[in-house]
């Protein structure tokens, strides 16, 4: 038995689990580890974990005998059902104030129905998002947690140790919310993820097929980009992945890669919740619709020799004016799709009764992350000036950066539309923009048909709101 003085344990010795635990030990913190497949403990304590201050615990008991007070364990397991069944394990060993933490990639439904399941027992319930991959989890990932407030002393000073630093040495990690808040947060995070990759794999689409660059040519233009305002990780490293060669057959490596993307699900999640809450997100929703086309390999392949496109595709006059024009439309794009996402943040929010700080949100998302960026400062400076900012568009920031490009963005849409390249990203972000700033849409159409066929009402332009109208429209009885 070892004396209660670990500062945290962690049940998962998978990739990620491992890594945080290494990195827990490398800021000072004692760890106990378990694993579901107890040999795991015992090959990770004689080889990664050698030499640290980590111990293995061979049973469950060992495991909580092992915790200092208030015990604070740590779920880095599969999301979903092995989540219920440790707390289930782990619970009947816990005295209240203890605290189980839950890093997995859950659904924010679950945190919520488990932050209350473990209140009702007096135990602290702790749902945090965890991005950066396992890279991320080694060297300081960015950390979302949400759930117990109570928990937060205990826990804070853990996860801000080894969270990813920002540019201002700040940690990338702060206090979300309640209930399933930072799970809520990580997922839009990756909603986002999904929309910023997409945008970039048009970029990279049109500057291929209508620009005519290849590879290493697109390389540079993506290095250069990462010099500037799209500066972020997505951008440099889709500037390495452009200029590999595949050592088997000495062609660019993204040549040679199939075209089918997969997805694990938090995309799909994020473009659920903003179907739920009724919020705009079209570009991140339209991000996994794009990965759904592209596993449609067979189809696409035997439609190719079926369906035709443009008689005349565009072809473009000045190469580098081309270039800039997509960049300036992949800046616009993502503006406009980080507006949907802390759109659907706030509308979310709104509707769980949680309050959320955007600019807290924006900040811990500045490094550790998949969509770190130096971007991400300027979306924390526009909340951090206006904390009931109604839509990130509006920041002055943005809305400048916005018209400067937005005739490019137009210019690169309609490229592509009559080129026939597929844009839904970059095109159902140039309607979300135009969307958020028409004063009149033709919803008054809709409502005329709902009226209609339905009886549904509608309302007027010349009565207050709330009053609602119903036409006779065929004049039947
Ligand atoms: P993983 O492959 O998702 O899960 C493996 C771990 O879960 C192992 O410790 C395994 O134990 C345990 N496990 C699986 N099913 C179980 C069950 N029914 N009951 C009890 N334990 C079970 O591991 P991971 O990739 O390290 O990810 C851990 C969590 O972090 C996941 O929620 C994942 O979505 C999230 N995440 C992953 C990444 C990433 O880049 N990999 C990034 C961010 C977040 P055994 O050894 O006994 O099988």
């Amino acid at each position: 038995q070892h004396p209660a003085q670990a500062d945290i344990g962690v049940i998962g010795l998978a990739v990620m689990g491992e890594n945080l635990i290494l990195n827990m030990a490398s800021k000072g913190f004692t760890v106990v580890a378990f694993n579901r497949t107890v040999s795991k403990v015992a090959e990770f304590t004689s080889g990664r974990a050698k030499g640290q201050t980590i111990i293995g615990a061979a049973t469950l008991e060992e495991f909580v005998a092992a915790l200092a007070s208030p015990r604070k364990v740590m779920l880095m397991v599969k999301a979903g059902q092995a989540v219920d069944d440790f707390i289930a394990l782990v619970k009947p060993h816990l005295d209240p104030g203890d605290i189980i933490i839950d890093g997995g990639n859950s659904h924010p439904a679950d945190s919520t129905r488990r932050t209350k399941e473990l209140a009702a027992d007096g135990l602290f319930f702790v749902g945090t998002g965890v991005s950066g991959g396992e890279e991320g989890a080694l060297t300081g990932p960015s950390i979302m947690p949400g759930g117990n407030s109570l928990a937060w002393e205990a826990v804070g000073p853990i996860f801000q140790g080894i969270a990813a630093r920002a540019s201002d040495g700040s940690p990338c990690c702060e206090w979300v919310g309640p209930e399933g808040a930072g799970h809520f947060v990580k997922m839009v995070h990756n909603g986002i993820e999904y929309a910023d990759m997409q945008m970039i794999a048009e970029a990279y689409h049109l500057l291929r097929e209508v620009g005519g660059l290849t590879p290493p040519e697109l390389a540079s233009v993506f290095a250069e980009w990462n010099k500037g305002e799209l500066n972020s990780y997505l951008i440099e490293i889709t500037a390495d992945i452009l200029s590999k060669t595949d050592e088997e057959t000495g062609e660019p490596l993204v040549d040679v890669i199939l075209d089918a993307a997969g997805q694990k699900g938090t995309g799909k999640w994020t473009s659920v919740a903003a179907l739920d809450a009724g919020s705009p997100a079209a570009t991140i929703a339209e991000a996994v619709f794009a990965r759904a086309m592209s596993a449609l390999k067979d189809e696409r392949v035997a439609a190719s020799h079926l369906l035709p496109g443009p008689d005349a595709p565009v072809s473009v006059a000045d190469r580098d004016v081309f270039v800039e024009g997509v960049r300036q439309a992949l800046y616009a794009s993502k503006i406009a799709a980080y507006a949907q996402g802390f759109q659907l943040l706030k509308l979310s929010a709104q509707d769980a009764g949680w309050h959320l700080d955007f600019a807290s949100i924006a900040r811990m998302w500045r490094a550790g992350c998949i969509i770190r960026a130096a971007f991400l400062d300027r979306v924390a400076d526009a909340f951090g000036e206006q904390h009931d900012l109604p839509n990130l568009l509006l920041a002055p920031y943005f809305r400048e950066a916005i018209a400067d490009a937005q005739g490019a963005w137009r210019q690169v849409v309609s490229t592509a539309v009559l080129s026939g390249i597929p844009t839904p990203a970059f095109s159902s972000a140039l309607a979300y923009y135009d969307g958020s700033r028409t004063a009149r849409l033709p919803a008054n159409l809709l409502q005329a048909q709902r009226d209609y066929f339905g009886a549904h009402t509608y309302e007027r332009t010349d009565r207050p709101r709330g009053e609602f109208f119903h036409t006779n429209w065929t004049g039947r009885g």
